[in-house]
């Protein structure tokens, strides 16, 4: 596995492959890697001769007073990680190199950012996203790029930008891997103090409520919301920052569930911030 540290010689090595038509998937991380991080490897690895992730510590979607500082970093295990899954090219840029001091442009997808963690986090976050994506893509320049569900907005921003910006890549939304108690795998997950680790379920437990809901005839948001809030909220070690039941496409509330809408929320426990989502509609899916 190569590691590459400069963002000239990583453009250079895309070069190289983009002129000998080899097929290049790109894994966007931000280290910490968890088998959520693995599955999307694995899947770019099914599809692409080549398969190239980066791993970098974006500080420019961290908001002020969030956990920039205590994100965990396990590079050399990440590095064990990624080589054992068959990562060819580990794409690992400074802080320095990615914002050189006199930068002034930034990448905004205006309306879907301002939803969901765009209220909670702030504007600024999906501007540090998209910014930092965009200039991944431009670095690693892949035929396909991989995202996860489990940040069901991230996906639809950075897929809304390759549109908006005529990026010439693919973007591949896969699946939410869990833990077997049904946890979305976060990288934040470590820093759950561990007495707490089993209440931070509270969150997948509504949603599931929620799904049941639905699939009991219960097709007012409103009612939905209140039920999936109040089992939240029933445990005081948790704080819900959010909740909403709204269009997969466009991230608006719905009032009536009667097409897919995506249920998604964002609790706090411990001090870490988790966040997860389900996407149901009258017909189902049941199960994930
Ligand atoms: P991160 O390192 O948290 O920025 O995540 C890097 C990529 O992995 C993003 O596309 C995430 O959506 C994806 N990812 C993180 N956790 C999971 C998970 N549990 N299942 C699937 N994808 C995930």
């Amino acid at each position: 596995m190569e590691i590459i540290e400069d963002i000239g010689r990583m453009r250079a090595r895309a070069e190289e492959l983009m002129v000998r038509r080899v097929d290049r998937g790109f894994v966007p991380t931000m280290g910490a890697l968890h088998e959520g991080h693995l599955s999307l490897a694995r899947r770019s690895g099914g599809e692409n001769a080549v398969t190239i992730m980066s791993v970098f510590v974006n500080p420019a979607q961290f908001m002020p007073g969030e956990d920039y500082d205590s994100y965990p970093r396990t590079w050399k295990k990440d590095l064990e990680l990624a080589e054992g899954i068959g990562v060819d090219i580990v794409f690992h840029p400074t802080a320095e190199q990615m914002y050189p001091p006199r930068r002034q442009t930034t990448v905004q997808v205006h309306e879907l950012a301002k939803r969901l963690c765009g209220i909670s986090r702030g504007l600024g976050h999906f501007i540090g996203v998209a910014t930092v994506v965009a200039k991944l893509f431009n670095i690693v320049a892949p035929t396909r790029a991989y995202f996860g569900q489990k940040d069901a907005q991230q996906a639809l921003v950075i897929q809304r930008m390759a549109l908006d910006l005529n990026f010439p890549v693919k973007i591949v939304v896969c699946p939410i891997i869990r833990a077997d108690d049904g946890l979305a795998l976060s990288s934040r997950n470590r820093n759950i103090p561990a007495g707490l680790r089993p209440r931070a379920l509270a969150l997948r437990e509504g949603l599931s409520l929620g799904r049941e809901m639905i699939r009991n005839r219960n097709y007012d948001a409103q009612s939905v919301f209140n039920a999936i809030c109040e089992h939240i909220l029933r445990d005081d070690a948790i704080e819900l920052d959010y909740l909403h039941l709204v269009s997969p496409e466009t991230l608006e509330d719905v009032e009536r569930i009667d097409d897919l809408v995506l249920i998604a929320g964002a609790i706090k426990i411990g001090g870490v911030r988790l966040i997860d989502n389900i996407l149901v509609g009258p017909d189902g899916p049941w199960d994930d």
